[in-house]
């Protein structure tokens, strides 16, 4: 079987576009394009034929069918050559079951899965494999490419300085100057990747990106290339795939541009499609309140959507006012009964201190989907035996600054509830054994 995947409209605008071609939005009507794929044909394999080859796979050395990724290939972009996939053999992420922390928010079946860790500390490494796997495949196919490059807010070009690394494709990363981790600076930089420190922020980024893309032969990487959506679906795959094919009740997301609701309400969908799975999870979008465009929308039924100018939040890679997935993400959270729930420094940052104290280290946009949970808990929106799932997006030690801070309690506009410290002392012996008496009781359960 030969299967084939394409670019089309999201508005339905007649017009299939090879993958292999440099498009990014519908010549028609100037919205964004979706990979899509000949479903008729992937039917002809029985789902309990799909799942077994799933798992025949996963995790496994055969090239390059034991990244988790590319071990749905043929659902994901069966249009790259093997021997052009570029891959650090991502996905197959640990899914962390969240016991204490469920118990303490009233959640008796939470789970973590944790995208974040990753090749480059994120779950871009999901969409980026895909995305430099097919800038690959059109070089090598004589497309003329000189470069790709994204704007980002610190993950995204992390791991498009990977992945071209890895491949030696020159890349340019656009980064808003002093708005993102210095670890995440450091990433594009050890690359030896062109890296722009622009004194704007991601949307300012953004906007530039695309112009240079445009007039300069250069390849464009950010998630309103759907490439990278197809990718990043794979969470979902994953995610049922580790719960013996049972779809969970509920699954949570931090959002800010968007794509990756969106991929992740895609994976369902196909999955579902496929007969793979019988059911739809409710999916949950967690904004930060300093950059909500999205839930300001909800609250009014999605009738009306305007980008906003997003403010500063501790919640960095998702200080986003102006998502280009928007729309997608729209009718994901339609389609799946969806939810969108905000949070304040303050609660994005404590949930991230109580969850931690947990024994899990999460970064702050994980604290803001964590905070939704909580709410939605003690709403009683997720009842205590509903299966529920945060996604988890990075490796919290590529914001050690933000837990530092949080821990001596210097973080704007956050009262920080689980501030612990080192304590500093002589090393003498009482005044060790005083410390260790004074502090081994009534630490919280
Ligand atoms: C990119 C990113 C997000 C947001 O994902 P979108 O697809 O832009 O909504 C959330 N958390 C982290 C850590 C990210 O890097
Ligand atoms: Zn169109």
């Amino acid at each position: 079987m030969k299967f084939r995947a394409w670019f089309q409209c999201i508005n339905g605008c007649s017009g299939k576009y090879d993958l292999g071609e440099i498009i990014y939005r519908c010549p028609g009507c100037g919205d964004l394009l979706e990979v899509c794929h000949d479903t008729k044909l992937l039917k002809k394999r029985s789902a309990r034929d799909w799942k077994e080859l799933f798992e025949k796979r996963y995790r496994k050395h055969e090239w390059p069918y034991g990244s988790s990724v590319w071990g749905k290939k043929e659902l994901v972009c069966p249009n790259v050559d093997n021997e052009n996939i570029v891959s650090t053999y991502e996905g197959g992420s640990n899914l962390f079951w969240a016991e204490r922390l469920g118990r303490q928010i009233g959640l008796d079946d939470l789970w973590v899965k944790q995208c974040g860790m990753a090749h480059t500390g994120s779950f871009k490494d999901l969409g980026m494999t895909v995305l430099v796997s097919m800038v690959k495949q059109m070089i090598a196919d004589g497309k003329k490419i000189r470069a790709v490059a994204c704007a980002s807010t610190g993950d995204t070009s992390a791991a498009l300085a990977a992945y071209c690394a890895v491949a030696g494709i020159p890349a340019i990363v656009f980064l808003p100057r002093n708005k993102i981790s210095l670890a995440q600076l450091i990433q594009p930089i050890t690359h030896g990747v062109l890296t722009l420190s622009l004194d704007t922020d991601f949307d300012g980024c953004m906007k530039l990106v695309q112009e240079i893309c445009r007039k300069n032969d250069i390849y464009l990487a950010n998630s309103m290339n759907s490439l990278r959506i197809e990718g990043q679906k794979t969470i979902s795959f994953e995610l049922v795939q580790q719960f013996n094919w049972d779809v969970p009740d509920f699954v949570i997301v931090p959002g800010g541009n968007l794509g990756n609701v969106s991929a992740i309400g895609k994976g369902f969908r196909m999955l579902y499609d496929l007969g793979i799975v019988k059911k739809l999870p409710r999916l949950v979008c967690a904004q930060a309140q300093h950059a909500d465009p999205l839930y300001r929308s909800y609250i009014r039924g999605f009738k009306e959507y305007k980008p906003i100018k997003a403010r500063k939040t501790l919640a960095s890679a998702i200080q986003i006012g102006d998502p280009v997935s928007v729309k997608k993400a729209i009718r994901a959270l339609e389609e799946f009964d969806g939810i969108v729930e905000e949070a304040t420094e303050n609660e994005l940052a404590n949930a991230v201190g109580r969850a931690n104290r947990t024994g899990l280290l999460c970064c702050p946009h994980t604290g803001v989907a964590m905070a939704a949970a909580e709410k939605l808990a003690a709403r009683g929106v997720i009842k205590k035996k509903d299966r529920t799932i945060v996604i988890s997006t990075a490796n919290a030690l590529k914001f050690s600054d933000f837990l530092y801070k949080y821990h001596t309690d210097k973080l704007p506009g956050v009262k920080s509830e689980c501030a612990y410290k080192a304590l500093e002392l002589p090393p003498d012996y009482n005044a060790v054994r005083d410390a260790i008496l004074a502090n081994t009781e009534g630490r919280p359960d």
